[in-house]
């Protein structure tokens, strides 16, 4: 996976694009799936892989998505506003359950889950369906092609290749908005 913080370009470009999308849900949703990761690992190592429910479309667009909502409404507005000294009050008006805050979740859920399907080994996606062992994300297959290698080797080139080129664009990102910055990377105003 990309470094779980390192989604968050993808939520913030989205909501540059639409603005009728709402930049706290889509963070929100762009880093939620990977809050199994850790709970499968620690709990189910050997039993399934660390990658499944909610990087699969079934698991995230039901049980993803109501944490995405719930985390949004009631955490990152106390959370975002004490850490970065946000007004809490703007923050809970922008996190108001909408049907664009739930589009903005969903949103962010599904490029999260597209986003590390392009760079990862096996890709639940498709979950319980297609068997996640079988989709090999793109940019895998093109690195371990380029440098006549297995999956494994293909796969941490591209993890690699996605890192760094994800830490350049935040970095562009939270240098192009220098004034009032928190406020911009936080609340999208
Ligand atoms: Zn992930």
């Amino acid at each position: 996976m990309p470094f779980t913080l390192f989604h968050y370009p993808f939520g913030y470009l989205a909501s540059k694009i639409d603005k009728r999308l709402i930049l706290s849900a889509l963070l929100v949703g762009s880093v939620m799936p990977d809050i199994e990761v850790p709970i499968l690992f620690l709990f189910f190592t050997g039993v399934v892989p660390d990658h499944l429910i909610l990087h699969s479309l079934i698991g995230t667009l039901t049980i993803g998505l109501l944490l995405t909502v719930a985390v949004t409404k009631f955490i990152y507005p106390p959370l975002i506003g004490f850490l970065f000294k946000i007004d809490i009050e703007k923050l809970k008006e922008a996190c108001r359950v909408t049907p664009w805050m739930i589009l903005s979740c969903a949103f962010g859920l599904v490029l999260h889950i597209g986003v590390d399907y392009l760079h990862h080994w096996f890709n639940p996606l498709f979950w319980p369906w297609i068997d996640p062992f079988l989709l090999v994300g793109p940019l895998v297959s093109f690195f371990a092609t380029l440098f006549a290698t297995d999956i494994h080797t293909g796969f941490s080139i591209a993890n690699g290749f996605t890192n760094i080129t994800l830490l350049i664009v935040l970095f562009w990102i939270i240098r192009v908005n220098k004034e009032d910055r928190w406020n911009r990377l936080w609340l999208g105003t």
